[in-house]
């Protein structure tokens, strides 16, 4: 898929998660907490990310964190609590893999793999993503070139899934006052001329919490197909990422003026689907 060659119209690859088709008439939500931290931490978020209104769940299992001595995930240690809480919320998770060999481990726990930014240029992972019947959310580098992550995301779809979602998060410029600066060009220009969806994360893209709302609406009103957002019930007490955790309220309201700026643009959130 080289630049020249693109199409020009919106995205035409719908990508199913948990039963949402994302890239097509409706607009999807994936929210949680930025780590899963304990069952309970990670139950209150679901249940109440669900009864407002949120789609799927997110919830790192391993992270990238940029200094070793941070909180790494729970890694493989989580995998009961995690399959309790989508049980018991009918929710689909979305986690990130951070080596290909962590794949099988959480095969069963996830219903899409994430990339993370740090990890767009592990060729290696893309390629063994390529060959899995789940789907993948490809965050963008936080340095890459709009040409670079769709070349990317190549390394997963000619591998032979077809099913990846871009995800613009931010890119480092030299703004400090805000954590990332959200390329809302990359969301325009990756909808006009890729065939895969695109969604935003506003969370990691501006880093501030009273910031992530207007960074979702923007989203919607460009043309995303979706926001991939962090909460969490107590963001004092997260062991990251708490700076730009909605709370469950924060989440809630947002969600009431993102489906008025949703209904007014034509592409409403998706009926819920109970699971549970
Ligand atoms: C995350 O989703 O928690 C995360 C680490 O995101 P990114 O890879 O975009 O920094
Ligand atoms: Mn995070």
């Amino acid at each position: 898929m080289e630049m020249q060659t693109m199409q020009t119209t919106p995205s035409t690859q719908i990508v199913n998660i948990g039963g949402y088709d994302i890239g097509g008439a409706n607009f999807t939500v994936i929210a949680g907490p930025c780590s899963i931290e304990s069952y309970d931490q990670f139950l209150e978020t679901a249940k109440g990310v669900k009864a407002s209104g949120a789609h799927l769940l997110r919830g790192g299992i391993w992270k990238m964190r940029t200094s070793s001595k941070d909180f790494q995930g729970l890694g493989s240690s989580s995998a009961d609590l995690i399959k309790a809480v989508c049980k018991e919320t009918g929710m689909s998770l979305i986690s990130e893999v951070t080596d290909a060999r962590q794949i099988e481990e959480v095969y069963d726990l996830v219903e899409c793999f994430q990339v993370g930014s740090r990890n767009m240029h592990n060729y290696a992972l893309l390629k063994e993503l390529g060959m899995q019947k789940k789907p993948v959310l490809l965050k963008r580098g936080f340095a890459a070139l709009i040409t670079e992550w769709v070349k990317a995301a190549e390394y997963v779809t000619m591998g032979g899934n077809p099913n990846v979602i871009l995800c613009e998060r931010g890119i480092r410029t030299f703004e400090t006052s805000t954590r990332n600066t959200l390329d809302l060009n990359a969301v325009a220009f990756a909808k006009r001329n890729t065939s895969l969806p695109v969604i935003v994360d506003p969370s990691h893209a501006v880093g501030i919490r009273a910031l992530v709302p207007d960074m979702a609406y923007a989203a919607a009103a460009v043309g995303a197909d979706g926001i991939i957002v962090e909460v969490h019930p107590r963001p004092a007490e997260a062991l990251s990422d708490g700076m730009q955790a909605l709370t469950l309220s924060d989440f809630q309201m947002m969600m009431t003026k993102l489906n008025k700026i949703l209904t007014a643009i034509d592409k409403p959130l998706h009926t819920a689907i109970n699971k549970a």
